[in-house]
């Protein structure tokens, strides 16, 4: 329902908003509002546009429980979860490991018992009651179905209380949210920079699968690719290179030593997470900046990383390590080692507002990554200016879905690639 001084305010004009606001935050002709002001006028003006101001759809503390947990699966390899309640709220997450889509989703299925019935917004205690009640702890496929129901929970609680997630969190922390572009060629970072990047990531240029120490004219190949993507986007835009945990430790080390003058934002996944006593002699091996996560789970998980000192930059992926809940606890782990989180995000866009909500709840976060910011999945797709999102002022997660744009990118059997040595036919990392 709206207020009476909203209905006033909804007939003021953008100029005459302004101003109101404006003068509200003491500018003057001689003292204008800074760009921070400006922004907050901005943000507060979208809020009032959205009928975001007062617009709680229940009230605290009336009843709401649960009623079925959804799962649709969404091309072009994704899960998304509606979690329904009895108030007629929806929340929505991506229980999601990618290639087990029908795993996650059965196991959706098996959590619903515990969920159907109970207040969705006690979200910490949901999370302490799925996660250990499973006795058996953790693996991705239960911590991503974790990650999608712990977001679809804090979508609801932002939604009953009328406020974005960040503002339950403590937020905000900042006012836009850094994102970050994939591209391989100098062509496409070019036309990434035309569509508002400036920060991109990149895989090593390889011309077969990497053996386990290259020759000299495979590691020079690979150096002599990413000096032209640096050379294409200068030296104030920001380039991380993945190595997927596909390349051995030897060969991680040649290609790091190559790579080294040409600073990229980060190396990432120098070899596989499931010993950070390795990675972490590569990160001493060298003054750039490792970053691993997207295969870490939980805090326990990143707690060894942190310890070993086997990584400046975390990514933990907001649909696999714990959700918001616990992402936002790494990061507080993560800040004691003055580490910064950049998290991980190959997934959709309920996954990328899930990351924008714990950017602007924390203080070290560096840059979020993405493949789709939404178009033909919700009505209001996210959009990058100078490299930056804008800050949500919608309720919860500050996204909703599209059904009738989805209409056709529902069902998908997307499974993981094989690979192959050309030569001799071992398995290969990709
Ligand atoms: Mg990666």
């Amino acid at each position: 329902m709206s207020h009476p001084i909203e209905n006033k305010l909804a007939t003021l004009s953008r100029r005459t908003w302004t101003r109101t606001i404006a003068a509200a935050l003491g500018a003057t002709a001689a003292a204008p509002l800074t760009q921070a002001q400006e922004r907050r006028v901005e943000e507060e003006r979208r809020a009032r546009e959205a009928g975001m101001i007062r617009n709680a759809p229940i009230g605290y503390k009336e009843t709401i429980k649960v009623t079925k947990l959804e799962t649709i699966l969404v091309k072009p390899r994704w899960l998304f979860l509606k979690v329904h309640t009895d108030a007629g709220i929806v929340g929505l997450g991506e229980p999601i490991t990618e290639g087990r889509a029908l795993t996650c989703a059965t196991a959706v299925q098996e959590v619903a018992p515990y969920l159907v019935g109970k207040d969705p917004r006690a979200v910490a205690h949901h999370w302490q009651a799925i996660y250990r009640h499973a006795f058996y702890r953790g693996g991705p496929i239960l911590t991503s179905v974790l990650s999608g129901i712990d977001q679809a929970l804090w979508d609801i609680k932002g939604k009953a209380l009328g406020v974005p997630v960040y503002e339950l969190l403590g937020g905000p922390t900042r006012s836009r949210i850094r994102v970050y572009a994939h591209a391989r060629s100098p062509r496409a970072m070019q036309e990434a920079m035309k569509n508002g990047f400036n920060a991109f990531k990149t895989g090593p240029a390889k011309q077969r699968p990497s053996r386990y120490i290259e020759t000299p004219k495979q590691v020079k190949y690979a150096i002599e690719r990413f000096a032209e993507l640096r050379a294409a986007v200068g030296d104030d835009a920001d380039i991380g290179i993945d190595f997927h945990g596909a390349i051995s430790p030897a060969l991680a080390k040649l290609l790091i030593k190559g790579y080294e003058p040409y600073n990229p934002l980060f190396i990432e996944e120098p070899c596989q997470a499931q010993n950070h006593d390795v990675m972490a002699e590569i990160a001493r091996g060298t003054h750039l900046p490792i970053a691993t996560g997207e295969r870490v789970f939980t805090k326990w998980g990143f707690r060894e990383v942190l310890e070993k000192k086997a990584a400046t930059v975390l990514q933990p992926d907001m649909c696999h390590a714990g959700g918001i809940t616990e992402v936002r606890l790494i990061a507080g782990m993560a800040e004691a080692y003055y580490a910064s989180i950049a998290p991980h995000n190959p997934l959709g866009p309920i996954s990328l507002a899930a990351g924008v909500q714990l950017a602007a709840s924390i203080p070290n976060f560096l840059i979020q990554e993405q493949v789709s910011l939404g178009e033909g999945y919700v009505k209001q797709p996210f959009k990058v200016s100078k490299g930056y999102l804008e800050l949500p002022v919608t309720p919860g997660l500050g996204v909703e879905l599209d059904d009738n744009a989805m209409a056709d990118k529902i069902g998908h059997d997307w499974r993981n690639q094989e690979s192959y040595d050309a030569d001799d036919g071992s398995v290969v990392d990709w």
